[in-house]
């Protein structure tokens, strides 16, 4: 049987879904790709030329590259692999500029970029406080680049996924509703004379009720189905990820298959 993705629940940053017949190596690359390979810009380095604040110079560059750009994945090159060499140029960077006085909050959205669609991501993001008479005045350079590089390029903040079990409950079980008690998810309820399955998705294979249960009347096995739980950072939608996730492994698939015949 192919793998299959069935989405569950999809807004533009948070998306759930199930991946059905697949290896548990296919989900945990998928999730690997999408927290690691999938590029999303990041401010790589700050030219401070003034700042009075109250805070290092590394500080304020270390804030700004953890505030997540909006990213265009057609738009940029890698640098690396970018016809500059990897000089930088409007190619494969973007600088985001400020000059402020205090007092004043500095928000992320203060900043002015050479692009007004690559801008921080969020706008309210508070960067630092600035007092009377403190100046701060700064580029900011992003690029694009990949979370197995740095973390600040993940365009994931949430990327997990657990094993969906089947449970089955048979004909030995006399209701009397222990399972019930133990479970620390609340996955059973009482049916009649005896019990059911209330919330699949919720059980963690603890196995607390297979131990319980005097009458040997639960089964819990697993599947090879993966209930996914993804939420971007905002620099891309969840669904781009999900999909250059897959690009990905499939331009790796198509390599490995390369290899293989090379060596046949
Ligand atoms: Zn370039």
């Amino acid at each position: 049987m192919m793998p299959e993705i069935e989405i569950l629940e999809e807004s533009e940053f948070k998306i759930k879904f199930i991946l059905k017949n697949a290896s548990p190596a296919l989900a945990n690359s998928f999730r690997r790709a999408m927290k690691a390979e999938v590029p999303a810009m990041a401010v790589d380095y700050v030219d401070i030329y003034l700042n009075s604040s109250y805070f290092y110079d590394e500080v304020i560059a270390h804030r700004l590259a953890m505030v997540p750009i909006k990213t265009y994945l057609d738009r940029f090159n890698m640098q690396h692999e970018c016809a500059c060499g990897g000089e930088g140029c409007p190619n494969c960077q973007i600088s985001l500029r400020l000059n402020v006085e205090g007092p004043k909050v500095v928000y992320s959205g203060d900043f002015i970029s050479d692009d007004p669609e690559v801008v921080f991501a969020i706008d309210n993001i508070p960067v630092l406080e600035l007092f009377e008479g403190q100046q701060l005045m700064l580029e900011a350079v992003a690029r694009l680049g990949t979370g197995r590089e740095h973390a600040k390029f993940q365009p994931v903040s949430v990327c997990v996924y657990k094993i969906i079990p089947e449970i089955e409950i048979n004909e030995n079980c006399n209701g009397c509703g222990d399972c019930i008690k133990v479970c620390p998810r609340n996955v059973f309820e009482k049916d009649g004379d005896r019990v059911k399955v209330r919330d699949l998705m919720a059980c963690s294979m603890c196995e607390e009720c297979v131990e319980v249960c005097e009458m040997n009347a639960i089964n819990v096995k697993e599947t090879n189905n993966f209930l996914f739980t993804v939420e971007g950072t905002g620099a891309l939608p969840v669904r781009e990820v999900m999909r250059k996730a897959l690009e990905i492994l499939k331009s790796k698939a198509e390599e490995m298959n390369k290899i293989i015949e090379e060596i046949q």
